[in-house]
């Protein structure tokens, strides 16, 4: 199925996306520190989704809409195209519902990243992210083989079963002023923003996406979906080209604004996640804490939420990316 053939999900999509993952995906945790606060100039909730299952929110997405899938499709099985944390999310739990798994995933994505998801039994297929479609790689296996394909971001099942961890820190946080969330294709923060639509309807909700590829804040401004080259970023979740048909209309209608860091603010907010909250946040996940950091002013005496999207990076790497103190 093309994603024009789908419906655009809406907020009562992820109440019930919400009550279908209970007790399949972990209900997070929302961390604070009074440290961070002093140092960016706030008062944070920071929803752990680096400590999802699979690493990253993208198991809430991919979870949903396997299990939304008809009893037959389940059988045939799906294929995946991804950079890594969706590939992984549905290797897992494709594995966990006994529904075979295809994953299409690039050459040079991180090893860690390639093993994992073939540990969870899935089988990997890899190809040329720079040369070659990674969507027409999966339609074509989608079409010989009868598998469904399961996209990263534009679907509305995913999108729904995104939106569920703002859901938990609206719950758990209380009311917020603002809420920065990490920007690729955008499932994650349309289903943020269908989620704020009906639990949050106060709070400002910001993306955040890498300088390098701000094709979403370009697509923002002009009104239409921009497509730009494959960006260079160390932002590898977020390296997408385009905005999706169902994401990009949800974010046009309802985002405060979307915001662009560079790389050396997401190294900034690794550190400071690293030592202050002892947390290990890929360079992707910390889109949201760089793009608040980056608005500071703005924010003084404010409650704000960021989503710590991932946390799939090697340690060894996280640290040759810190500067010495
Ligand atoms: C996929 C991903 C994103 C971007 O999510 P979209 O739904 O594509 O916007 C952000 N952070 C991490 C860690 C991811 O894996």
């Amino acid at each position: 199925m093309t994603p024009e053939a789908f419906t655009s999900p809406d907020g009562a999509a992820v109440v019930d996306a919400a009550a279908r993952l209970r007790g399949r995906a972990h209900r997070t945790p929302v961390f604070t520190s009074r440290l961070v606060d002093r140092l960016c100039g706030a008062g944070f909730y920071f929803k752990c989704e680096n400590l999802q299952r699979a690493g990253a929110f993208k198991f809430r997405g991919a979870c949903n809409a396997l299990l939304k899938l008809a009893p037959a499709q389940q059988r045939a099985g799906v294929v995946a195209f991804s950079s890594g944390n969706h590939a992984q999310a549905v290797a897992l739990a494709a594995g966990e519902l006994g529904i075979p798994a295809t994953i299409v995933m690039p050459l040079d994505a991180p090893a860690e990243k390639l093993a994992a998801t073939r540990s969870y039994g899935a089988r990997v297929i890899t190809y040329d992210r720079y040369r070659e479609n990674r969507e027409d790689i999966a339609r074509e296996l989608s079409t010989r083989e009868g598998l469904a394909v399961l996209p990263p971001f534009d679907h509305p099942d995913v999108i729904a079963g995104q939106g569920t961890a703002a859901l938990e820190l609206f719950e758990d946080a209380g009311p917020l002023d603002a809420l920065f969330v990490p920007l690729g294709g955008g499932g994650l923060l349309a289903g943020t923003l269908l989620a704020s639509g009906i639990a949050a309807a106060g709070c400002a909700v910001y993306g955040v996406e890498p300088a390098a590829g701000d094709d979403g804040r370009q697509s923002l401004r002009l009104g239409r979906i921009v497509s730009i080259p494959v960006p260079r970023t160390l932002a590898d979740g977020a390296q997408t080209q385009a905005l999706g048909q169902l994401t990009f209309p949800i974010i046009r209608e309802r985002v405060t604004d979307i915001l662009a860091v560079e790389d050396e603010a997401l190294v900034e907010a690794m550190g400071i996640l690293a030592r202050h909250l002892k947390l290990l946040v890929e360079p992707t996940g910390c889109l949201g804490l760089a793009g608040a950091c980056s608005m500071a002013p703005a924010l003084a005496g404010r409650r704000v939420g960021v989503i710590l999207s991932g946390g799939n990076v090697d340690p060894a790497r996280l640290a040759s990316l810190l500067p010495r103190r």
